[in-house]
């Protein structure tokens, strides 16, 4: 099986069924660009519900052998496989940054980030365990017994090709389940490499599948009846169309949705550590992170040192493709989008705001890639489309509070409630920020809050449908039914 796209540029894509490389059927296909030179690297078919159909049923065919082969001998798959990932750490890496466009620092991280998944999924045998009560009565016992849900389909966003997936399928198929995978169709080449080395890791045919494809696949996924459970992370309106949709169909899903975090800093803050990861969360990954941080609440007297500070910082970043040493900003991730991205900074200067750094008059964004230089502004507020919508880019807003409670106040009108930071030294804000906070995921002094693989990645409002969150023990939960078996001997 040699399938190593990347080094192999321009060429078509297969989807992956029953462990083997088909050309999709599908006339149709969608070009894959190298985000930092605008070149064309692959072309990715979109294919038909035909072919998740394909896939499903090689899933079925795969699914007795897999859910009844030992849980150990499951884990010792994944352990093969996380040794594969650690090998091959900087050729996916490099895939990340060629197809997304991300630093290769970056890159770097999220492929940590999607062995790190594997690394837990690796706990099957613990993770599977049931529980027993010997003694509900006399002579009368009562046992939970867990097992796989059966056909999983998972559907991914861009802005993560390895992490996303890897909160999906390691711990799904570590749990018994078998998987049919629908990448992005922007960002399709790592999932390939992913599924050839869970092969070569000794998985057996069918177990996983990829599909590559758009609407046509994801709609093929939530509506075959096979698919028992539908795992999708994506912008808000496209998860609460899986989650509503799925859910019809009489799955379970869980669907991870957009993001608009704030992070709050109090005049108490360290400010060069408060401004350092908020730089790092903000333009990071151009934005376009569920977990970045698109609007700062600046509280009391710090804002003026706090605004300068950012916008120092942010001058100083190096833009660039991120293959390039030293680079921090790379690219987003289609041309579209950075049309969309200054769209939004039209909008911003025509509400009101004030364009503190201008990430339009950039250099880099001359160049043929899809660069948009890191953008501030600052008198933001709540009745802004800058501050409402999700812009995923490189775009700060700023926003001005008297104390903490209108800054929660603020940050808590938007719809969405994914993560939320504070930076302060003093321990009875965070308890009141904790307490009252709409958000998942916070963050005390820290940019980017996001749990490691064994916690849940726990959205709230729009940021998250269903009840399971990705990861850690929710992860096993919504992988996994129970029996209970209540015995008199
Ligand atoms: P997207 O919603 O455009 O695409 C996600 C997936 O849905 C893709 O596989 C795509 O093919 C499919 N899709 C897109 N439009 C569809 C439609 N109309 N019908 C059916 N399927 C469709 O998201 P994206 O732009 O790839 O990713 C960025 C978004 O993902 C951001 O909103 C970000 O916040 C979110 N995200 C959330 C989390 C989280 O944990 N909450 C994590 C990563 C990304």
């Amino acid at each position: 099986m040699a399938n190593n796209q990347a080094n192999n540029q321009a060429q078509n894509i297969s989807n992956f069924i029953g462990g083997q490389w088909v050309a999709s059927r599908s006339a149709r296909t969608e070009a894959v660009y190298n985000p930092a030179t605008g070149e064309i690297i692959a072309h990715v078919p979109l294919s038909g519900s035909d072919e998740v159909d394909e896939a499903v049923q090689a899933a079925r065919k795969a699914f007795p052998g897999w859910s009844g082969t030992a849980v150990p001998r499951r884990a010792r798959i994944l352990f093969k496989y996380q040794q594969l990932l650690v090998e091959h750490w900087d050729e996916l890496a490099t895939i990340i940054t060629l197809e997304n466009g991300k630093s290769y620092a970056e890159a770097y991280g999220e492929v940590q980030r999607g062995i790190e998944c594997v690394e837990f999924a690796a706990g099957a045998p613990s993770l599977m365990m049931g529980k027993v009560l010997p003694d509900i009565a006399t002579n009368l016992e009562s046992a939970m017994y867990r097992y796989p849900v059966g056909i999983v389909g998972g559907i991914t966003p861009f802005n993560f090709p390895m992490m996303v997936p890897c909160w999906m399928f390691p711990l799904a198929i570590a749990c018994g389940n078998v998987f049919v995978l629908k990448p992005s169709e922007r960002t399709p080449l790592l999932a390939n490499r992913l599924a050839e080395l869970f092969a070569e890791a000794g998985l057996p045919a069918g177990v996983l599948n990829v599909v590559h494809g758009a609407h046509d696949v994801v709609n093929g996924l939530l509506e075959h009846k096979d698919i028992k459970a539908i795992s999708f992370v994506g912008s808000q309106p496209v998860a609460e169309y899986v989650y509503t949709k799925g859910t019809a169909h009489g799955k379970r899903v869980q669907a991870l949705a957009g993001a608009k975090n704030h992070s709050i800093v109090m005049p108490d803050a360290d400010l060069d550590g408060a401004v350092g990861q908020i730089v790092g969360a903000a333009f990071g990954s151009a934005g376009e992170r569920c977990m970045a941080c698109a609007v700062v609440v600046a509280v009391g007297d710090i804002g003026d040192a706090l605004v300068a500070k950012l916008k120092e910082a942010a001058d100083g970043l190096n833009i660039g493709n991120g293959m390039e040493e030293g680079v921090f900003l790379g690219p987003v991730i289609r041309e579209s989008h950075k049309e969309r991205t200054l769209k939004y900074i039209e909008i911003g200067e025509q509400e009101g705001a004030l364009l503190l750094r201008d990430g339009r008059k950039d250099a880099a964004t001359e160049e043929k890639g899809y660069f948009v230089g890191p953008t501030i502004f600052d008198g933001v507020n709540s009745s802004m489309k800058i501050w409402e919508d999700e812009i995923f880019a490189p775009v700060l807003s700023i926003v001005r509070a008297e104390t903490l409670e209108e800054a929660i106040e603020l940050a808590n009108r938007s719809e969405f409630a994914n993560g939320a930071c504070l930076f302060t030294q003093n321990g009875s804000y965070v308890r009141q920020f904790r307490e009252t906070i709409d958000a998942g995921m916070l963050g005390i002094n820290l940019g980017v809050p996001a749990p490691m693989a064994f916690f849940p990645f726990s959205g709230w409002k729009k940021s998250f449908y269903g009840d399971l969150h990705a990861n850690g023990t929710d992860g096993v939960e919504f992988f996994t039914r129970k029996k209970m078996v209540t015995a008199r001997w």
